[in-house]
């Protein structure tokens, strides 16, 4: 084995597909913490649930559930968005399957006490500095995208997000007061608040080392698929995309046999759409990633089918790539095939059950095939009766997976 795949092996035990394919085919008991969340994000890990404990029952499996609070719902129970309770039983699971947070009921709480400090805080107290968002187009779905069919049938691309650096972590940040600035006789006032500010702002950094490791696992991720890399940044403009840029490079010099190339943010955005078809793995920052991949997610048609997964760390972290749906919460009309993918995801790059990860995703693909919808990917010609509510997506993938 060469050590850039053992490294990616020991990172997140990913399934190579080309080489060396093995099964891990004991019963396997495994302590897994699920983060419900809020809004859509509960009612979506309930289905999750549901696939968890059919894979259980048909593969032998004992995986001990146990859930915690995260975000609004934790604000409301403990007055933290991340209680170290749930740090703690995170960091003492084998992995983590996370619903959704936030939500219009803490949209005007101080920072420090907003939801999604909860999310970033997990990911950071997790040391998952890798976030993997696949886009890959279910053929029968290829109908629901916006784009045309023959742009984004086939589509198979996966987004690489550095996800503990950056903008969203960098210091110093805050809002700015002349007025207080020329009494304090300070050149940086973070202290002020929003309603008194007259500037505001944020700081990118990055660093060597953050930056290869990141790049390192693409490339690793890329030996496991199509062997291409492209790295996206905005190195004509800023330098902390220029250092990106540079120790890419060096990076790539390492992979010979991984077709490399850069572009900027801005033509990565029009070919995501233009020509999907070109990308394999997109490595980027975390605030490129963070648009990049929603966009990724329109191409498959609805941001209800897309899942990820946070590596590296601790703990490994799986979540659906939306949000909480206000809009929607509490209805039963989410797409739960997201937190479900996840859990494929799951299976796949955490514990090497590649039988199990395709059982997942087959399900969901049958499901598909069969015509039924959730209502974010129905259109009029969906009949009455294929239209499935969350929960009935969720009993329909699990009794799929039962009865194989
Ligand atoms: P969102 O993803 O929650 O919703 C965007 C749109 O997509 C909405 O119309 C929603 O109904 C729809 N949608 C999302 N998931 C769906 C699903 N599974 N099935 C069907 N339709 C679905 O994004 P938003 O509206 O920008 O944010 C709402 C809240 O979620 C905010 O508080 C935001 O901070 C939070 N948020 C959380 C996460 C996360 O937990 N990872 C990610 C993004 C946004």
């Amino acid at each position: 084995m060469d050590a850039g795949v053992e490294n990616l092996h020991s990172l997140c035990y990913v399934e190579r597909r080309s080489r060396d394919r093995r099964s891990f085919r004991s019963a396997l008991n495994l302590k897994l913490t699920l983060l419900p969340g809020d809004g859509i994000g509960a009612e979506v890990i309930v289905e999750a649930m549901k696939v968890l404990q059919a894979i259980e029952r048909r593969f032998g499996h004992r995986f001990q559930i146990q859930l915690a609070l995260i975000g609004g719902a934790a604000l409301d129970a403990m007055g933290t968005p991340l209680p170290d309770t749930t740090i703690q039983q995170c960091r003492e699971s084998d992995a983590v399957l996370l619903g959704a947070i936030g939500g219009p009921k803490w949209d005007g709480n101080p920072s420090a006490l907003k939801p999604e400090k909860g999310l970033l805080g997990i990911r950071k107290a997790l040391g998952n500095y890798a976030n993997l968002r696949p886009a890959r187009i279910f053929d029968v779905l290829a109908e629901a995208s916006t784009l045309k069919r023959d742009v984004v049938e086939g589509v198979d691309l996966l987004i690489v997000r550095e996800l503990t650096g950056g903008i969203y972590f960098g210091e110093p940040r805050g809002f700015a007061s002349t007025a207080r600035r020329e009494s304090a006789k300070e050149q940086n006032d973070s202290t002020a608040s929003l309603d008194a500010a007259d500037s505001a702002f944020n700081t990118e950094v990055y660093s060597v080392p953050e930056i290869e490791r990141i790049v390192h696992l693409a490339f690793e991720l890329a030996r496991t698929r199509n062997r291409k890399v492209c790295s996206v940044d905005k190195a004509n403009v800023l330098e902390s995309s220029q250092l990106w840029r540079r120790v890419a490079a060096g990076v790539a010099k390492e992979f010979p046999d991984v077709e490399f190339s850069n572009l900027y943010v801005d033509n990565c955005a029009m070919q995501l759409v233009a020509r999907p078809k070109q990308f394999d793995v997109i490595v980027t920052s975390n605030l490129f990633g963070d648009i990049l991949s929603d966009e990724a997610a329109m191409l498959t048609g609805s941001i209800g089918m897309l899942p990820s997964a946070s590596l590296g760390g601790s703990t490994p972290l799986y979540e659906p790539v939306h949000g909480s749906a206000p809009d929607i919460a509490g209805k039963n009309l989410a797409n739960p095939l997201a937190a479900i993918l996840s859990v494929g995801m799951m299976f796949q790059y955490s514990f090497h059950l590649a039988e199990e990860a395709a059982a997942v995703e087959s399900a969901v693909e049958n499901l598909l095939s069969e015509g039924y919808r959730t209502r974010d990917l129905a259109s009029a010609s969906t009949p009455r009766e294929r239209l499935l509510t969350c929960s009935a997506a969720g009993d329909q993938v699990a009794a799929r997976l039962r009865s194989n």
